[in-house]
């Protein structure tokens, strides 16, 4: 397999990403090869291309929601078999042994390696993976399913973390590629959704309406009911002590972006009466597992914009603009 391939390489943080031909890397042993077909544009993405996140790889092929097909298998690879198509998340290899890998929370392995972070990604032809962290993937469009791979594990994952179904009133705020996700989940499972997006950003606010917010409008904006939860997917500080006000007594708050700006400091009162404030760190298999088997019973329907991979600098772009409604996915 001395054959090369086409792939977006990130040379150095603040640059753009560069087209170029690489080598086409054999799976190693507990490794697969994977055709990309399709990859979606994460906002975290946007965070190692810019910096914000200081410890990439380089030169580092991006991208970490990945729908691909099995094209090889390394050395002692029983599954997924060739042919089988897959996921390829961001979790790409724990160590298993470590204290959280033990106590069953491998999101936060001391040793862990991430997919288009410290490992290379699927902004490119093929990637290679570790076959236990493949998702096997039983759907037919690819560019559909791609956006499920990290703005919905993560998206479900911060749901989970803020109560899960518990939840009657739920706010979001940031409505892009996760945010559209995970509301499509709650309204299934009964709950009002409230959708706070940019100010002015009436496109997102109808976008967040038709599918099914009861209301929708300007983060600047009083919540219209007291919440029970609020997740964030806006990396912005400033919204943390503003969904803190908007909570309930007992109501949690859950952040689930990798990097967010510096949260301005905020009166004790906005915590106090046991509200709860966490992030969300990464993903198990088990979110993975279990979100990739409720997506089709939602079912959850995915807002996509296709790009070819020699176009991910304006995937980019337009995401870091606020110009998309819902996800952008490469197609290579
Ligand atoms: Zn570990
Ligand atoms: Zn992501």
């Amino acid at each position: 397999m001395s054959e090369s391939m086409r792939a977006m390489r990130l040379h150095a943080s603040g640059r753009p990403l560069e087209l170029e031909r690489v080598a086409r890397l054999a799976p190693g042993p507990g490794e697969v090869e994977v055709c990309v077909l399709a990859c979606g544009v994460c906002r975290t993405d946007l965070h190692i291309i810019d910096g914000e996140l200081t410890e990439p790889r380089l030169p580092l092929i991006p991208g970490h929601e990945i729908v691909g097909e099995v094209t090889a298998l390394g050395a002692g690879v029983q599954a997924p078999a060739p042919g089988t198509r897959v996921g390829v998340p961001w979790l790409g290899w724990t160590c298993g042994e470590c204290k959280p890998c033990r106590a069953g929370r491998e999101n936060l392995c001391e040793r862990a390696e991430f997919t288009g972070y410290t490992r290379d990604g699927g902004y490119a032809e093929y990637c290679v993976a570790d076959a236990r962290y493949c998702f096997p993937l039983e759907v037919e469009d690819a560019q559909a399913a791609a956006p499920l791979l990290c703005a919905g594990l993560i998206g479900y994952r911060t749901w989970r973390l803020a109560g899960g179904e518990a939840n009657r009133r739920l706010g979001i705020y940031g409505f892009g590629a996760a945010a559209h996700i995970l509301a499509q989940l709650a309204v299934a499972r009964g709950q009002a959704v409230y959708a706070f997006t940019r100010p002015g950003d009436t496109q997102a606010q109808a976008f967040a309406r038709r599918l099914g917010a009861v209301w929708a409008g300007g983060s600047d904006e009083a919540s219209p009911e007291r919440l029970d939860a609020a997740l964030l997917f806006a990396p912005v500080g400033e919204l943390i002590p503003t969904a803190l006000a908007a909570v309930r007594p007992g109501g949690a708050v859950v952040s689930g972006g990798i990097h967010m700006s510096d949260i301005p400091s905020f009166p004790y009162r906005l915590l106090w009466e046991e509200r709860s404030l966490s992030s969300v760190a990464n993903l198990t298999r088990r979110d993975g597992e279990e979100f990739l088997a409720l997506a089709p019973e939602v079912p959850i329907r995915t807002e996509t914009h296709a790009y070819p991979l020699e176009q991910a600098n304006q995937a980019l772009d337009d995401l870091r603009e606020g110009r998309l409604s819902g996800a952008a996915v490469m197609i290579p």
